[in-house]
């Protein structure tokens, strides 16, 4: 998953999804909240800010190293048409040297991609496993076997983006809290209980191992525009590799 700007995450705060903002507890909503308090109290209406959010290029703080390591991240980064990503991961069942390479492997790439998630379908490898890491200096977390075990009957949306998904931006409803148990990377069984954007990343990896993307979680409008903005991105990168 990639991360949403904080002008997104302003967008939340101050929109109709004001009174769950409040509710959030991880350090990274404080922060975006923190972020947040900077900007003009006026925000455009929702469509006026999409449009600026779907024409913004890549961040212009990015030199030309880390934007290059960007690149070459995102080039392993399976994209929207290959039907890895439309498939069932299995469960792992041997947790030895090969699944902590991968996993740490994993690791790299969402670092340099500058995501916060990664789910192992995204890089080609059918196993039920995914990373992430909602702050930046935190150590990834790494969930094998994950398995939902409860979530919270109060949902909000937030846009949400994906790595596999070049330039779509969209809107998707989730559970703002959830419990979910799963196997470190040797095989010990953890419970972790997430809220706000941690909870968002596990369950949009989660999707990731049984073949569901963001586009099948919004509603029409933005699908056919995310579809849109999806099909331009890919062919424009197709160009840039033929020339
Ligand atoms: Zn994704």
């Amino acid at each position: 998953m990639r991360r949403s700007s904080s002008a997104t995450l302003c967008r939340r705060v101050s929109g109709p999804a004001v009174h769950h903002a409040r509710s959030l507890t991880t350090h990274a909503q404080r922060h975006a909240r923190a972020l947040c308090r900077l900007r003009p109290a006026t925000v455009p209406p929702v469509a006026e800010h999409h449009e600026q959010l779907e024409e913004a290029p890549e961040p212009p703080t990015f030199d030309p190293e880390t934007l290059a390591r960007r690149r070459a991240a995102l080039a392993h980064v399976r994209k929207f048409g290959d039907p890895v990503l439309r498939s069932k991961a299995r469960p792992v069942d041997r947790f030895d040297d090969e699944l902590r390479d991968e996993i740490a492997r994993m690791g790299v790439l969402m670092h340099d991609a500058y995501g916060i998630g990664l789910a192992a379908t995204q890089v080609g490898i059918l196993h039920r496993v995914l990373v992430y890491r909602v702050e930046p200096d935190s150590p990834i977390n790494a969930l094998v076997n994950p398995e939902l075990d409860w979530s919270s009957k109060d949902t909000e949306w937030a846009e949400e983006g994906c790595l596999s998904l070049p330039a779509v931006h969209v809107d998707v409803e989730r559970p703002i809290h959830v419990r979910v148990t799963a196997r470190d990377e040797r095989g010990e069984e953890i419970l972790v209980e997430a809220s706000g954007l941690e909870a968002r990343v596990i369950q949009h990896e989660m999707d990731h191992l049984d073949g569901v993307l963001i586009l099948d979680r919004t509603p029409r409008d933005q699908r056919k525009e995310g579809m849109k903005a999806l099909r331009a991105a890919l062919e424009a990168a197709a160009e840039a590799d033929a020339d």
